[in-house]
């Protein structure tokens, strides 16, 4: 079995993002045999349980308050609602539950006490809960930690260099700050990015080093393709065709071999079969419900269908890199 390795140079990333296609798959589907039941694929929901009026200017999000976007805008939803959704979610084979707000960072506030509130819940409901909330101290990190929070998603979105061109209000190292705080306080990382916002080759190639070089691998590395929406400033931007896609999800898988590779939003723009070259690439995660955050995905019994299909099993929660932390964690108490 080969090394985790977190010192990959950025030309061994890019010769391995070079590779030519079907032998890239070939080795990101090997590696993927060594380390992960392939059949096996985690099953996540996400709710947005808080809407749009985002100070940040991220380019490609409808949520963001100065683009007019058709979104259906609310304020933070009262705890009974978000269980309510996470118990179905259950029912219907998540073993994930992510709650996102479109906040800039989290405030010390009544709001933030409601999603400890939530997080509490859910993880009672025994979900693996996460949540993406913007940008953390560490001492709300801990907080959240506390309430039972399993993992936080926190994208790096795009290389450092393209950075800027995507999001002004923030930088890229603020990200890593944030990632770091999550880590230090236990809590399981997920972190990837967004293909098809107009960046290069090279800024993917740089986004993956970046992931792949952390400390620690994210547990969970999420690889999304635009979905381009009305009023954002890449609502024309062309659709990734399938390869883009799975060159990064076969590159990720071979970088981060332990990590639950996401196959997340555009999944709603692929056939089963394209969904099936990402799974064989070694994706081993998607997100459920018709809704990612605020834009489409497919529907609950057509992913049902695709799992007969193809004969994926949905993982277990609590199981994997993540779960095996806090064992360890456990028996350190
Ligand atoms: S991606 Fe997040 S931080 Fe950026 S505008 Fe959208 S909600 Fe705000």
């Amino acid at each position: 079995m080969a090394f985790i390795r977190n010192d990959w140079t950025i030309k061994q990333v890019e010769e391995i993002y070079n590779i030519p296609l079907l032998e890239l798959i070939y080795q990101a589907a090997s590696v993927h045999r060594e380390y992960n039941d392939p059949q096996e694929v985690q099953v996540c929901t996400l709710l947005s349980v808080k809407t749009g009026g985002c100070p940040e200017d991220c380019v490609y999000c409808p949520q963001a308050a100065r683009y007019h976007t058709d979104i259906d805008v609310h304020k933070l939803l009262p705890v009974e609602e978000v269980l309510e959704s996470a118990l179905k979610a259950k029912e219907s084979g998540s073993t994930r539950f992510c709650m996102g707000a479109a906040w800039r960072e989290v405030r010390d506030n009544s709001d933030f006490d409601q999603v400890l509130e939530m997080v509490k819940g859910v993880n009672k409901i025994g979900l693996e809960v996460c949540c993406t909330l913007g940008m953390l101290t560490e001492d709300q990190a801990q907080k959240l930690k506390k309430a039972g929070l399993y993992a936080y998603n926190h994208n790096i979105d795009t290389s450092q260099e393209y950075y800027d061109q995507i999001i002004t209000t923030r930088k890229f190292e603020d990200r890593l700050d944030t990632l770091n705080h999550v880590r230090e306080a236990n809590i399981s990382v997920c972190s990837g990015g967004i293909i098809g916002m107009g960046e290069s080759v090279k800024d993917r190639i740089g986004m993956l080093h970046t992931l792949c070089t952390l400390p620690e691998h994210p547990e969970s590395v999420p690889v999304n393709a635009l979905v381009p929406v009305e009023g954002t400033p890449l609502e024309e931007q062309e659709k990734v065709s399938v390869w883009e896609m799975v060159r990064m999800i076969a590159t990720a898988r071979i970088l981060m071999p332990k990590a639950m590779v996401r196959l997340s939003a555009g999944r709603v723009r692929m056939t089963v079969e394209e969904q099936a070259l990402c799974f064989l690439a070694g994706a081993n995660s998607i997100f459920a419900g018709d809704k990612l955050l605020t834009t489409p995905n497919p529907e609950v019994a057509s992913d049902q269908e695709m799992f007969q299909t193809l004969n994926l099993k949905p993982r277990d929660a609590f199981k994997g890199a993540a779960a095996d932390k806090f064992d360890r964690q456990a028996k350190t108490l």
